[in-house]
């Protein structure tokens, strides 16, 4: 089979940081175009619209959508209506209802939509997964506190509605959560703090549990400066297990049961060929469905103004 001919769409700092290295090492797929109004890699057809690749450019099977969430709904939607295959990246629409239809219309032509959780491919997350999966579980513990100054330098779109703001990140410790624990969760109580300039919150503290009352906390923070914490401790009848560094290290009590190196992307790259090849899709919209609870149940405090 011929390798699938992939444009990227949205040449921002994920699709240049993580993306464009993926696509090469992965057999099976290529990249062909980017759409961008800035840049494209050395080499790679550059349009500056979807529409105008789609018209103008050279023939793909496949787009990547790495844009902000609030602009992904339109171009996978354009994507799919031209016969092409969708790869999202997270989150994978700005509302939970975006999707349905998006599905089936892939289902309907064959095509494959693949709303990608780029954490879940962390190396700690399946390992995780299977050993909790026999043990019992006492508690889960999350804390995912990030400075935003570090990591999303000038990304104005985080603080617009269907930006997310701490969620952005936090959406990854619930797509790992969903993805490790046996049952599914459901979010009981939450309080997201909104700086006073801002339309998203800066940070979330929630209670989830589980059709066994399972306690589980999180607290997301955009504020941490120093040392940054990607950590989810989960207290098994053996012992605590703790996934860090956003699930590259897996501790069973201190002890290492997994330390790698991340390689999320190429992962996500390789489960897309898999998909396409078998004309399937795959979307879980779990960890949105949590983050829109958060903001249907979840009390607002309004917080000092942040500057970036
Ligand atoms: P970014 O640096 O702001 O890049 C997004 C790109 O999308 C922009 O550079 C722009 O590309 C394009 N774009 C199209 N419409 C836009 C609009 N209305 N506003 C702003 N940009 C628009 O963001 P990013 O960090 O790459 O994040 C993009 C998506 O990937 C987000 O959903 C994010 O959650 C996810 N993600 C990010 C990271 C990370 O570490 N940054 C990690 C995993 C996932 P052109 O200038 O090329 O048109």
């Amino acid at each position: 089979m011929s390798p699938i001919r992939l444009a990227i769409v949205g040449f921002g700092k994920i699709a240049r940081d993580q993306h464009v290295a993926a696509i090469v090492e992965t057999p099976g797929i290529e990249l062909a175009a980017v759409a961008s109004r800035n840049a494209a890699p050395a080499g790679i057809a550059r349009f500056a619209t979807l529409d105008d690749l789609l018209a103008r450019g050279p023939t793909i099977d496949a787009v990547a959508l790495c844009t902000p969430p609030q602009v992904r709904r339109a171009l996978a939607a354009a994507a799919l209506a031209a016969g092409k295959h969708v790869l999202l990246e997270k989150p994978p629409a700005a509302t939970v209802s975006e999707l349905a239809p998006l599905l089936a219309v892939a289902q309907a032509s064959g095509k494959t939509l693949f709303a990608t959780w780029h954490s879940r491919f962390a190396p700690a997350v399946e390992p995780a997964r299977e050993f909790l999966s026999k043990r019992a579980i006492r508690s889960v513990v999350i804390e995912w506190k990030e400075d935003v100054r570090v990591w999303h330098p000038g990304q104005a779109w985080i603080w617009e509605p269907g930006g997310l703001g701490v969620f952005d990140p936090g959406i990854n410790a619930l797509s790992i959560l969903t993805r490790i624990l046996p049952r599914p969760v459901f979010l009981t109580r939450a309080t997201l703090s909104f700086p006073k300039n801002r339309a998203a919150p800066i940070a979330a503290d929630l209670d989830l549990s589980d059709a066994t009352g399972l306690p589980i906390h999180a607290a997301f923070d955009f504020r941490q400066t120093g040392p940054q914490t990607w950590d989810i401790r989960v207290e098994t009848q053996d012992g605590e297990l703790l996934l860090s560094s956003g699930g590259a290290k897996l501790f069973l009590d201190g002890r290492t049961l997994v330390d790698a190196k991340a390689a999320e992307y190429p992962g996500i790259y390789r489960h897309f060929v898999e998909l396409v090849g078998r004309g399937q899709s795959d979307v879980d919209l779990a960890p949105l469905a949590h983050v829109a609870d958060a903001f249907m149940l979840g009390r607002r405090e309004i917080v000092e103004a942040f500057e970036d």
